[in-house]
Order: C-alpha cells, then sequence, then structure tokens
C-alpha cells in the first residue's frame, strides 16, 4: 500500500528534507503541502523544489484533507500553529508525525485524550534522530548511579523554542529514576540572572544558540573525583530523515499518542 503523506511547513529546513525523503520513498506519496502563503501554487513555482513537483499547497488544512486524503500530515512548522495542525488532523481522522517542538504539558495531555477517543495513531518526536534517542536512553541509566546532572543543549540561532524539545524530554526521563533535588550549594547566589539555566527538578538545562550549529546535547554527570558526559550531534538534516520514514510507516499501524521514539523503537 502507498502512503499518502502531506508536509506543514515544507519550505523549512526539516520540512524541505522530509519533501526529497517522502518524494524519493518507494512506499510514500507527497499529496499536498501545508503552507500559510502560496495558496492555490504548486511546490513546483517554489525556486527551491524541482519544476516536476506538482504538488498543490493549501492554507486550509481542512479543504486539504477534503481534496487530497492524506493518510498522514507531518508536522514540521512552529510552536505556534503545531497544536492547531495536529488536533484538527486529528478530528479529521488523520494520523500525525510531528517533529515540531514546543508543545505545553496540557496540550500534550489533550491531544492524547482525543487521540485515544479517535483512534487515531500520532506520534509526537522532539527528536528523529537514534542516536539522540540512544543518547537519552543511556542518560536515564547513567542517573540512577549518578543523580547530580546537568543538560546543555546546543542549536543553531534561527530555533524559537528554549530549552529543546529534546533537553526537556531528556530531563523528564532522568526524573523517572532520580529523585527531585537541588543542585550546587544551597544558599547559591545568581549575580546574573539565568546563570545557572532552566530548572526542571534541581536538574539544570542551559540553552546554546549559535549560527552554524545544528542539534547537539551534552548531557553530564558529576559524582566523587570523576565526570561522565554523553553527547550526541546532529550534523545535518539528513540525521532525521529514517526516523521520519519510521514514524510515517509505524504510525499507520497505531490508534493512539506517542511522545517520543524511545517508546516504539
Ligand atoms: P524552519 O526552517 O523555520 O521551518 C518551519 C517552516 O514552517 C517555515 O517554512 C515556516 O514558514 C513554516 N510555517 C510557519 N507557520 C506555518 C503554518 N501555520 N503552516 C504551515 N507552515 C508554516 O524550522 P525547522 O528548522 O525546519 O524546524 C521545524 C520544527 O522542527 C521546529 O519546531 C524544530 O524545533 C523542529 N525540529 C525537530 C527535529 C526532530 O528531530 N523532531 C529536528 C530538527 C528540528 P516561514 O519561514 O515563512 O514562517
Amino acid at each position: 500500500m502507498t502512503i499518502r503523506v502531506a508536509i506543514a511547513g515544507a519550505r523549512g529546513k526539516m520540512g524541505s528534507e522530509a519533501v526529497k525523503t517522502v518524494c524519493k520513498h518507494e512506499g510514500m506519496v507527497l499529496v499536498a503541502a501545508l503552507d500559510y502563503k502560496h495558496v492555490g501554487e504548486s511546490l513546483s513555482q517554489l525556486e527551491m523544489f524541482p519544476p516536476n513537483l506538482d504538488v498543490p499547497i493549501y492554507t486550509n488544512l481542512s479543504q486539504l484533507i477534503t481534496e487530497t486524503n492524506p493518510d498522514v500530515l507531518i508536522d514540521l512548522t512552529n510552536p505556534h500553529s503545531v497544536y492547531e495542525h495536529t488536533k484538527e488532523a486529528m478530528l479529521h481522522n488523520v494520523r500525525t508525525v510531528v517533529g515540531t517542538t514546543g508543545f505545553t504539558d496540557e496540550q500534550l495531555e489533550e491531544l492524547s485524550l482525543l487521540a485515544r477517543e479517535k483512534k487515531c495513531g500520532c506520534i509526537i518526536a522532539p527528536n528523529f534522530a537514534i542516536g539522540a534517542i540512544l543518547m537519552m536512553k543511556f542518560a536515564k541509566e547513567a542517573a540512577k548511579y549518578l543523580p547530580h546532572v546537568e543538560i546543555i543543549e546546543l542549536h543553531h540561532d534561527r530555533k524559537l523554542d528554549a530549552p529543546s524539545g529534546t533537553g526537556k524530554k531528556t530531563a523528564q526521563m532522568i526524573a523517572e529514576v532520580r529523585e527531585a533535588s537541588k543542585q550546587g550549594h544551597p544558599n547559591e547566589i545568581e549575580t546574573m540572572m539565568g546563570a545557572r539555566g532552566a530548572d526542571f527538578e534541581g536538574m539544570r538545562i542551559h540553552s546554546v544558540r549559535l549560527p552554524g550549529l545544528v542539534a547537539h546535547q551534552e548531557v553530564i554527570f558529576g559524582g566523587d573525583g570523576q565526570m561522565l558526559t554523553i553527547r550526541h550531534d546532529s550534523f545535518n538534516r539528513e540525521s532525521f530523515m529514517s526516523g521520519v520514514v519510521f514514524c510515517v510507516e509505524t504510525v499507520m499501524t497505531m490508534e493512539e499518542l506517542v511522545y517520543g521514539l524511545e517508546n516504539i523503537l
């Protein structure tokens, strides 16, 4: 069976890579792109895509679904629009693969309930790279023995949300095995606001934003006279694409929402 795919955010850094990936995959066909501009145009009319890429662009998701009948919507947009896209797709019984980060806990909870009610598969993956999933798993394992931990996530300077979805997810996974406790000196004083980073159950998360970076993270554990560093680097956006393909294929068999690729690998 050929999976009919629509992509929201097709012009973006991740979205344009996903367009290439879906187009060259034998088991998938790209049926539409969702944008907030270029209404009525086709991807072939945009300079960044080949002139034979005759895929219609819609600005209205409901119309896109009615006219092109996708099986799966891949969302690679931004934290302002991803929730509405995911919810609307589910209401139309269209499965979703979401790479966009920046959901609130309440939004995740609400989408999870809706997915269960509609029996509609949805994968929300803060990171599609297998190496990053392993980095999070290894960090969770290490935290059982070395509970003093800080997370440093590093991304390109066009990223909207901080900390990154991967940084937050790593902290949540570590929190499953680590008792909440404040780190550092009990009386420490920040002489400059934010110097100690964001606080997640006493763990600190530091967000670095610089041009030239893609997506990187270090999880640093300190113990008596020792330090363990677990690091992952995505040097380009191809690193995410095998995860995108895996999710599109897997979501076709699912009837609920899964948050994090580590739960289905
Ligand atoms: P990007 O280059 O800014 O791409 C986002 C695209 O979405 C842009 O073309 C933007 O258009 C478009 N867009 C904005 N609002 C839209 C809407 N309402 N409908 C349709 N399209 C809309 O960002 P990116 O680097 O590709 O990242 C996209 C998302 O993926 C971010 O949340 C990022 O954190 C996440 N990400 C996830 C992974 C993962 O493994 N899960 C990896 C990397 C990035 P304009 O530019 O014209 O506004």
